[in-house]
């Protein structure tokens, strides 16, 4: 997988690229990640790339010639087109699934008012928020998408299987972690986590994925796939029965 990110502040990206997953992923030929500067593709002395709105008011807009001109020149069979915007379609877990199986990601980060409307109409295909929330650019946002996106790509994670288990993975959250020391300031890690028995810890993490769901998350639980006994657990939790703690 490529993903290219489209912005005017490089400088950004260049921490949280080489750390960790996404610098493993990257070092491991996964994923290969180019940021593109914007300024770059504009054009004149002063390679210009915002301009005040028509019809004014505050802000600057960014203008449509260097980032028509950018994603042409970076744009292949297999590409997508994606503008990092708070009016796009909310960005998800199922999303990001989406997103994994793209062959070559162009991310657009905005900046100031926002990019010229006719990017939106005519550059991009996609255009994703990352919440309800106005931040000061996309930055923030193609780091969010990049980083959900690439842990997803096979070899990425040392557990094959983490994504599979994690909250949202299989439409539930998932369940408490311990680890050690068994007792901390008096508060012990729960009794069925240090059983050995690996068919009461996978009971135990089910009960309590499927209480921390109910509890946080009960909108989840309208689409989630459950199997007759868990049907059961949730209504026995509707009831005022626990999991077992
Ligand atoms: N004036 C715009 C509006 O009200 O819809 C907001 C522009 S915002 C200050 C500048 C840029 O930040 C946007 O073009 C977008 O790229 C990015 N941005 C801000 N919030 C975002 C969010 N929640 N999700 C994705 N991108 C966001």
């Amino acid at each position: 997988m490529r993903i290219d990110i489209v912005t005017l502040f490089p400088g950004i990206f260049v921490g949280p690229l080489q750390e960790s997953i996404l610098g493993r992923a990257r070092a491991k030929g996964l994923v290969e990640i180019g940021v593109i500067n914007l300024r770059d593709w504009a054009e004149g002395r002063h390679r210009v790339t915002d301009d005040y709105p028509f019809g004014g008011g505050g802000g600057m807009v960014l203008k449509p010639e260097p980032l028509f001109a950018c994603v042409e020149g970076l744009r292949r069979p297999g590409s997508r087109v994606v503008l990092l915007d708070p009016q796009g379609r909310r960005f998800s877990q199922d999303v990001a699934r989406e997103l994994a199986k793209v062959e070559h990601l162009i991310l657009l980060c905005g900046r100031y008012e926002g990019v010229d409307e006719r990017v939106r109409e005519h550059l991009a295909d996609d255009e994703i928020s990352i919440g309800d929330y106005v931040l000061t650019g996309g930055e923030l946002p193609a780091l969010v998408v990049t980083d959900a996106v690439v842990r997803l790509l096979p070899g990425a994670l040392g557990d094959a299987e983490a994504p599979g288990k994690d909250s949202f993975g299989a439409g539930l959250l998932e369940g408490p972690h311990y680890t050690r020391p068994e007792e901390f300031r008096g508060w012990r890690v729960p009794e069925a986590l240090l059983s050995g028995d690996h068919a009461r810890i996978a009971g135990w993490r089910r009960a309590q994925a499927l209480w921390l769901t109910w509890q946080r998350r009960p909108d989840l639980l309208e689409t989630a796939e459950l199997s007759p006994e868990e049907q059961k657990l949730i209504e026995e939790f509707r009831q005022g029965k626990k999991p077992e703690a």
